[in-house]
């Protein structure tokens, strides 16, 4: 089935767009027909998702960027490239980037819950923070953040203190920010996902997973690609009054 054009010539930025959920989003955006700037820790990873994606117009354009989201200066420097290679700030941020660094409380190490933190919450102030100065900058009224939180941000989970911790974050971070940017006709949202096969879920033990399916009333994981349709929609006008809801896409997961 096409895909509607809802998102001609906007300038799309995707963190951890080199894979999984990121990916997914980087070919949806692009089918409706956005330019794409696919970023990454995993530079190569990210090239190799920026070659796959449609360019069905000339001026579809789609570029590649390294970024280490947890690092202020990497972030910054990651929005005047982005910037500088398309003349344009970016309308439509969506971050994906994130890490799992899985432990029970009474083991979990400084170190692993810093780094978690780092990444998820931290990479999604810097990178939300970055893209809507530029906007405002720019003076372009308008555009659409969308964070990737989780359903166990909301609810907890056995293993993942620094993971649903960050989650949390992520959620509260993007209601604030929905708040303070209305005026800019910015919109912010969360997309809260389930359990979802990527890379990232790929870790979970064989066993672990068999007793989390059996919490999710449709039966199965969710694909990355039910996630970045949820994301497409965020990120266009039919989404236009919608600005710091949770959305979730868990199959029915209540955990
Ligand atoms: P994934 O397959 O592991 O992809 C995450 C991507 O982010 C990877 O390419 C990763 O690169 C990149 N990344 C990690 N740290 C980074 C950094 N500091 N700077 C820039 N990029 C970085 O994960 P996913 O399953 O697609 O998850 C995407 C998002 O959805 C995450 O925020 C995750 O927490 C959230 N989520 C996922 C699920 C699920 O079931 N999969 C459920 C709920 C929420 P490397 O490969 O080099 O680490």
């Amino acid at each position: 089935m096409a895909a509607p054009q809802r998102l001609r010539a906007a300038l799309a930025l995707v963190t951890g767009g080199g894979g999984g959920i990121g990916a997914s989003v980087c070919a949806r955006l692009a089918r409706e027909g956005a330019r794409v700037a696919v970023a990454d820790r995993d530079e190569a990873a990210a090239a190799h998702t920026a070659r796959g994606l449609p360019r069905a117009e000339p001026g579809q354009e789609h570029e590649a960027f390294g970024v280490d989201v947890a690092c202020a200066r990497s972030v910054s420097q990651l929005l005047a490239q982005v910037q500088a290679r398309f003349s344009a700030a970016p309308h439509v941020c969506v971050n994906c980037a994130g890490i799992t660094r899985d432990e029970f409380l009474l083991k979990q190490t400084e170190a692993a819950f810093d780094e978690v933190i780092a990444v998820n919450l931290k990479g999604t102030f810097l990178v939300m923070q970055a893209v809507a100065q530029a906007l405002v900058q720019s003076g372009a009224l308008g555009g659409s953040i969308i964070n990737l939180g989780s359903i166990v941000g909301k609810v907890g989970n056995l293993g993942q203190v620094n993971y649903v911790a960050s989650k949390a974050g992520v959620e509260g971070l993007t209601k604030t920010a929905a708040k303070e940017l209305a005026r800019y006709g910015i919109r912010c949202n969360v997309v809260l996902p389930g359990f979802i096969r990527t890379p990232m879920t790929d870790q979970v033990p064989p066993k672990v997973m068999e007793k989390l399916l059996a919490l999710v009333p449709m039966g199965r994981l969710g694909d990355p690609e039910e996630v970045a349709d949820v994301c497409a929609f965020l990120a266009s006008e039919e989404s236009r009054y919608i600005t710091g809801a949770s959305v979730e896409v868990t199959g029915g997961l209540f955990l």
